[in-house]
């Protein structure tokens, strides 16, 4: 496996780290409200990898269900959220972009949700906008 295809990532306090396997199959903006307040920020950018090439490689996350959907695990000592999986597909995860060593590595590509977009943050891009969950591009 060479090394351009590692994505790692952890959490803030260190005690938290993964590892993707294989580069990410969609990656975008959030606007909902649970991950606006999941984050306490005003977007989320998530990267959505295979579960099956995605692991911890140090510590374990605690879990929080945050709707009826899915779950969000985080670092129970310094609170960073590391990724969300939804309950309706047991195949991906999506991970904090942020929470990557090199999130530069993954530009988002879509943005989601942007009906609860909060009207005085924007970006400037041409990425396409859904007002819902949307659909993967791709
Ligand atoms: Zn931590
Ligand atoms: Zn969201």
């Amino acid at each position: 496996m060479s090394q351009s295809n590692e994505f790692e990532g952890g959490c803030l306090c260190g005690a938290l780290r993964y590892r993707c396997a294989t580069p990410p199959l969609d990656a975008g903006y959030c606007h909902c409200r649970l991950c606006q307040r999941s984050t306490g920020a005003p977007v989320l950018v998530w990267a959505t990898f295979p579960f099956d090439r995605f692991a911890y490689t140090q510590g374990t996350p605690a879990l929080y269900r945050s709707s009826a959907h899915g779950v969000r695990e985080f670092c129970a000592t310094c609170g960073t959220q590391i990724a969300y999986r939804a309950f309706a597909d047991a195949r991906t995860i999506d991970v904090n972009v942020g929470s990557l060593d090199n999130p530069a590595g993954v530009p988002p590509r879509r943005h989601v949700w942007t009906a609860s977009r909060i009207p005085w943050f924007d970006t400037r891009d041409e990425l396409p906008r859904q007002p819902g969950e949307g659909s993967d591009p791709a």
